[in-house]
């Protein structure tokens, strides 16, 4: 197995916005799609993250599900499960792979930042 280089990381982020006008500011903008490019494979993360669900909805809770505390910052492929922080991803990661979520196991772990406006 060949060790991730961290130069071949490649994060993008396809944002859409909706730009709504009035006749005088403030204007608003509201992020209708996310996209990140990982290793030729695009996540959709307004689907993942459900962006568009209701923000104070438990199961779109902007939490880690396993420390509380930190943001969720990465999704778990390939079940494309957002629900874990960076840090405890990687505990996961490391130790038994699976998704705390649905128990699929994680072939991998793709960081993101949510790009909110
Ligand atoms: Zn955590
Ligand atoms: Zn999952």
């Amino acid at each position: 197995m060949q060790a991730e280089n961290s130069s071949d990381f490649r994060q993008l982020y396809y944002l859409q916005f909706h730009f709504q006008r009035h006749a005088h500011p403030p204007w608003s903008l509201q992020v209708l799609k996310q996209k990140i490019l990982h290793h030729g494979s695009l996540f959709d993360l307004t689907e993942a993250y459900g962006l568009n669900s209701s923000r104070t909805d438990d199961s779109t809770s902007q939490e880690c599900v396993i420390c509380l505390c930190n943001n969720k910052e990465t999704i778990a492929k390939p079940c494309k499960h957002v629900s874990m922080c960076s840090g405890c991803a990687q505990v996961v990661f490391n130790s038994e792979k699976k998704c705390p979520v649905c128990r699929q196991t994680i072939s991998e772990i793709i960081p993101f930042q949510v790009v909110t406006v």
